[in-house]
């Protein structure tokens, strides 16, 4: 593997291998913020290099934590959950706390503690949180505010950042989980993003830096999920903390948790990230990145969207006397279930009719030979999905 240590690689395998033996079960992705606090004031008396100390407050005042550990020169800062409704990469925080208290004589989380100092603001968006939603209290995304800095969240986020100084820095959300790997029909498990610092698209050195570190992103974890990784669309966005810190001069990251087959909790994806900022971190400390090339972040395919939940091939559409029928596919994605009183009744939203061979899905079906009622199946109508089950058969995915 170009550039890594085989230490590196060893962590990871290791980390990756007895996960069971560390992750925080308890933390499940409706994580609020006072379970947070706990989990946090158990890893900080378990474990004096831990620190843990409140940061500052949200609009409804909810505590914001910033953790401290290592004593290294090289300065790593990590903020997860600044969207409240992309969770993963907190739990992940946790997992990676848990690993240092579990682990504590593991020489490769020794020489992490030794040679990097990191500074982690786990759920920077607690109100959000509170209610499972990308916004804050107030309204405002934090991710459309490190411009202007209006919102308290911000403005935490850029004070914890200008004290800290860091070198580093990673900036962890979950995306979409029906994205994509360019065309492909792979899920992307994981989206990368070294944001540009300004309109030009040219490279400063920090940004430079940032993709070498994209790069070992991928290369650490090329072994577990080859062809599930993507780049995510680096168009310049002022407003965003990624592209903003670029061009204060830290090294960002944007990493995205995507999705996974039949793994709506994503607990594998929070397993590779807790891995990855273990392998990330330890890559850090022996200055690996410097030895890697950008072009295994370069090389990958943009992130789009070409998965559906459900797709219907060929169902023959019934319009009634004055209309012809029509043979189409029909991709549906299910509607979460926690909006609808009648959970008994699978529903799901009609996202698009027509060719959809090229288009990947959870669940493939045909409807060869059956006649549906086409008035009812307009995008955007939503629809029983066993109903339209119970007409096909099933057919494996590629
Ligand atoms: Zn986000």
């Amino acid at each position: 593997m170009p550039g890594l240590s085989a230490a590196t690689v060893a962590l990871v395998e290791f980390f990756n291998t007895h996960y069971d033996r560390y992750a925080v079960r308890a933390a499940t992705p409706r994580l609020t913020a006072d379970e947070l606090a706990e989990h946090l004031a158990a890893f900080a008396s378990q474990d004096k290099r831990i620190q843990v100390a409140v940061t500052g407050q949200s609009a409804a005042g909810r505590p914001i934590h910033r953790v401290m550990f290592g004593s290294g020169r090289r300065r790593v800062l990590m903020w997860t959950q600044m969207h409240g409704d992309e969770p993963t990469a907190t739990l992940a925080a946790l997992d990676l706390l848990a690993a240092l208290t579990t682990f504590d004589r593991h020489s490769g989380l020794e020489t992490i503690l030794k040679e990097v100092q990191v500074c982690l603001i786990p759920m920077l968006n607690p109100d959000g949180a509170a209610v499972f939603q990308r916004r804050t209290a107030q309204g405002l995304d934090i991710n459309r505010d490190a411009r202007c800095l209006r919102t308290p969240e911000a403005r935490i986020l850029k004070r914890v950042h200008d004290d800290f100084v860091p070198d580093y820095a990673f900036n962890l959300h979950d995306q979409n989980p029906r994205y994509t790997v360019g065309d492909s029909q792979r899920l992307t498990a994981l989206a990368f993003l070294a944001p540009a610092h300004d309109a030009s698209g040219k490279d400063n050195i920090a940004r430079r830096r940032a993709k070498r570190l994209a790069a070992t992103l991928v290369h650490l974890l090329t072994p577990y999920i080859a062809g599930h990784m993507a780049r995510f669309d680096d168009t310049y966005e002022p407003r965003s903390f990624g592209d903003a810190m670029q061009g204060w001069g830290t090294s960002v990251v944007l990493v995205e948790s995507g999705g996974w087959r039949n793994d709506p909790d994503k607990t594998y994806l929070r397993q590779l990230n807790t891995v990855m900022l273990l392998g990330a971190l330890h890559a850090i400390a022996g200055d690996e990145c410097d030895e890697i090339e950008a072009t295994a972040y370069e090389a990958l395919p943009s992130n789009t969207q070409y998965f559906y939940d459900l797709i219907f091939e060929s169902a023959t559409l019934d319009f009634g006397p004055d209309i012809p029928p029509i043979v189409a596919d029909i991709a549906i994605n299910l509607v979460d279930n926690r909006q609808h009183r009648q959970v008994d009744v699978v529903r799901g939203r009609v996202m698009d009719v027509g060719d959809l061979r090229d288009y990947g899905a959870g669940e493939r079906w045909s409807l060869a030979g059956q006649r549906v009622n086409g008035a009812e199946l307009h995008v955007e109508v939503e629809i029983d999905v066993d109903a339209l089950r119970a007409l096909a058969h099933h057919i494996e995915p590629l």
